[in-house]
């Protein structure tokens, strides 16, 4: 069974198309490599044991979308392609509603065309804004803070404007939107991993820079939180975990005709702080992690973890992975891929 993966080439799609081939589907990746390498293809051969076709192009290409609707008959397809940085989204707000908006009504619209209506979408649980408590559920109040997260939750609103719409008519389009809460970590065969541009914004790369020696220091921000050691909390799940929840999602939809828009969290239901992330780094890494207190990141919340209930019950899945073997499969990856896939 063919599934089509867009964006498959970045760092969740490409663990994403080595969890679809060891469940026994057959991932097709759709990217423009604008934030990806092409010799990520090269490694998930290596890792599936045979080659993943590719369609090199941009989501937003009508016509692009229909060649490769026309060349391949897909079960459903999985959306991942689009941009991600908060911070790039409130300079570049333009680029993030055109690529990230604009692309999934493209993609719609062109899946509509082909008759395919059963669409897995990466949305986050930034849409759960900065009042959410946590563990927070899937039934919790929406909002965003940046155009990034205003981009996910208008997708999130048109997935379900689309469901609705269909209902009276068959076949309908059965549609999941996957909140991811932080993921991390890399394949354990240190082939693949995530491979940012420049200066990392988040936390883990930007740890295992440190330990690479890359960057004198991290920057802790903020110790006055209301946490366990006052530094901030958040959900950390392994990308393979995070994977295994799509594969788990997309047997839900495949499982039945009738439609409708479903939500699930994709986390562990367990927070870490920051400094119990650098405490399990530098346990798997064997590298010191100097740490400097810096001030609060305008923005961030003290905490945020996913209630995992509604995904343990319907999908019948649960993350397996402990912040330890996510610190040691991203050192794994780091260490032997300094530059990346550069
Ligand atoms: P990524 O940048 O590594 O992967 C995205 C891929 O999409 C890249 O390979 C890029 O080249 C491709 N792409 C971008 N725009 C495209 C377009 N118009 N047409 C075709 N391909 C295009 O990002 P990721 O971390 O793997 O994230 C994947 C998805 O998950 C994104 O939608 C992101 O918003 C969402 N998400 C990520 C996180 C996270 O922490 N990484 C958290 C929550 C949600
Ligand atoms: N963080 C930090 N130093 C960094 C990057 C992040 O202390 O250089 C903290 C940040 O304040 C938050 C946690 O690490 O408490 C996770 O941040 P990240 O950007 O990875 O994820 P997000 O904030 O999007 O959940």
């Amino acid at each position: 069974m063919k599934i089509l993966v867009t964006g498959g080439a970045g760092y969740i799609g490409s663990h994403l198309c080595v969890a679809l081939a060891e469940a026994g589907f057959q991932p097709v990746v759709l990217d423009d490599f604008s934030n990806s390498r092409p010799a990520v293809i090269d490694r998930l051969a290596a890792i599936i044991g045979a080659p993943t076709p590719v369609a090199i192009g941009d989501i937003s290409d009508a016509a692009f979308l229909d060649r490769v609707f026309a060349e391949h008959e897909f079960a459903a397809v999985m959306h991942l392609a689009g941009v991600k940085s908060v911070a790039e989204s409130c300079r570049l707000p333009l680029l993030y509603y055109q690529n990230n908006i604009g692309g999934t009504l493209s993609l719609c619209a062109a899946m509509q065309r082909a008759g395919i209506r059963r669409l897995l979408f990466s949305s986050s649980a930034t849409v759960y804004g900065a009042a959410a408590r946590s563990p927070v559920r899937e039934d919790a109040p929406l909002s965003a803070a940046n155009p990034y997260g205003r981009s996910k939750l208008m997708i999130e609103r048109l997935l379900a404007d689309l469901v609705a719409a269909e209902a009276a008519h068959l076949p309908v389009w059965r549609v999941a939107a996957l909140r991811y809460f932080n993921p991390v970590g890399a394949h354990p065969s240190g082939l693949l991993g995530e491979d940012p541009l420049g200066t990392p914004n988040n936390l883990v790369p930007y740890i295992a820079d440190v330990a690479l020696g890359r960057r004198p220091h991290l920057n802790v921000y903020g110790n006055t939180y209301a946490t366990r050691d006052g530094t901030g909390i958040r959900d950390y799940i392994h990308v393979m975990d995070l994977a295994e929840g799509h594969v788990a999602a997309l047997r839900y939809l495949l499982r039945a005709n009738d439609g409708g828009y479903f939500v699930w969290n994709l986390g562990t239901g367990r927070g870490s702080t920051v400094l119990e992330v650098v405490a399990a780094f530098v346990r798997s890494s064997g590298r010191s992690v100097p740490c400097v207190m810096a001030p609060m990141r305008p923005g961030d919340v003290a905490e945020s973890c996913a209630h995992v209930g509604r995904a343990q019950a319907e999908l019948g899945w649960r993350a397996r992975r402990d912040l330890d073997e996510m610190m040691a499969d991203v050192w794994r990856w780091r260490s032997a891929n300094a530059d990346g896939m550069r």
